[in-house]
């Protein structure tokens, strides 16, 4: 998608260097289409792939692993880094990005979950900025914008409720992964979208909007909005609620942290209010879905407790994916490990990755005490 903006948006925009995980031959015709200088990928075998598939005359250099992303982030000739990693993983480019004073276009909300402390200050020292993606985020940053930061009384962080918002509670142990991965209005990739309905993505946004924004956790209020079309608003001390609306599109967000503090024409649909006729919001059911509490205790006690979740919900997330997990033990597995989790007050870079290692291997050591439901059928 942001390859698409950035060609939309046309020069002085350009892609400068691109990361993947696996995807070589995608990586490879995006290398050729976009000119990109380097390319870093998540291990030797997918580089070999990748060199087999770029075309004659396409050679950008190739980098590998964890090192490489870093590498890219860091680059000379890179001002903005759009990260869009999936999980923990994409922690350390977001910190070499602001530390190298790049502007951070952040998709990938566990990095300031795990360590948003970290990454904001080393922002501010560095004079990097952080501009979210987000969309919900976006939605607060641009809103943000109608008045000054002392005059906010909290935040309205919409949430689209995910697939079984209105199923009944007694159903949702026998969801499936494959019932889970379809998400009614926004299309992501699988970790956000079983994130999605469990609510537990609200609770990474929650504690990525305390971050991003220096609220409490008493100024960041969850609204179920089930059409995605408000994408949250900012409530002044005066009463004044100012939204920022639109299709559910990733593209707007993606764009406007390109081009932020300026706004460039765009060619995506537009919305059509008279079309949607109403629009929906309801206070969040939180006990049929407990994800929502964990996100305030985050923010609550901070320290290395947010990279405790985000270990401990990464690898819940995997266990039901692979069918060994039921849908409505993901949660409870999470809530265990932060209840067992030894926490630091003030965690270095080293603390936060060992409660993330830590929370990992205790979810997969408690994993069977919960019930495993059948393998999906493949
Ligand atoms: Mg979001």
């Amino acid at each position: 998608m942001t390859l698409e903006v950035v060609a939309s948006l046309g020069a002085p925009y350009r892609i400068v260097a691109l990361a993947a995980g696996k995807q070589a031959t995608l990586l490879a015709r995006q290398a050729a289409e976009t000119g990109a200088r380097a390319v870093a990928v998540f291990d030797e075998r997918t580089a070999q792939e990748l060199r087999k598939a770029l075309p004659k005359g396409v050679a950008p250099e190739i980098l590998v692993g964890p090192a490489g992303l870093v590498a890219l982030a860091e680059r000379g000739d890179v001002d903005i880094v759009l990260s869009a990693v999936v999980g923990g993983a994409g922690l350390p480019a977001a910190l070499a990005a602001v530390r190298a004073g790049k502007r951070l276009a952040l998709a990938n909300k566990e990095a300031l979950v795990m360590a948003g402390d970290l990454v904001m200050s080393e922002a501010a020292r560095a004079g990097a900025e952080v501009i979210p993606v987000d969309s919900e985020h976006s939605a607060i940053f641009q809103s943000l914008a109608g008045g000054k930061r002392s005059e906010v009384r909290r935040v309205l962080l919409t949430a689209s409720g995910g697939p079984f918002y209105r199923r009944p509670v007694a159903d949702l142990a026998a969801v499936t992964p494959q019932d889970a991965l379809n998400h009614p209005t926004w299309s992501m990739g699988p970790k956000i979208t079983i994130d999605s309905a469990t609510l537990m993505n609200k609770s990474l946004e929650v504690i990525e909007a305390h971050h991003l924004f220096g609220l409490s956790a008493d100024q960041i209020h969850v609204i179920i909005h089930r059409e995605s079309t408000v994408h949250s608003l900012v409530e002044f001390i005066d009463g004044s609620c100012i939204a920022q609306l639109g299709p559910p599109n990733m593209r707007t967000p993606i764009q406007y942290a390109l081009t932020y503090p300026e706004r460039r024409p765009a060619p995506w649909p537009r919305l059509d209010l008279a079309m949607l006729g109403r629009l929906h919001f309801e206070e969040p059911d939180m006990a049929k879905f407990p994800a929502l509490a964990l996100g305030f205790e985050v923010v609550r006690r901070g320290g290395s407790l947010g990279a405790a979740l985000s270990g401990a919900d990464e690898t819940a997330v995997a266990a039901f994916l692979e069918g060994q997990l039921r849908f409505t033990d993901m949660v409870p597995l999470v809530k265990r490990v932060l209840d067992a989790h030894q926490w630091v007050a003030t965690p270095t870079l080293a603390e936060i990755l060992t409660a993330d290692t830590w929370a990992r291997e205790e979810a997969k050591r408690c994993r069977p005490f919960f019930t495993t439901c059948k393998r999906p059928s493949r």
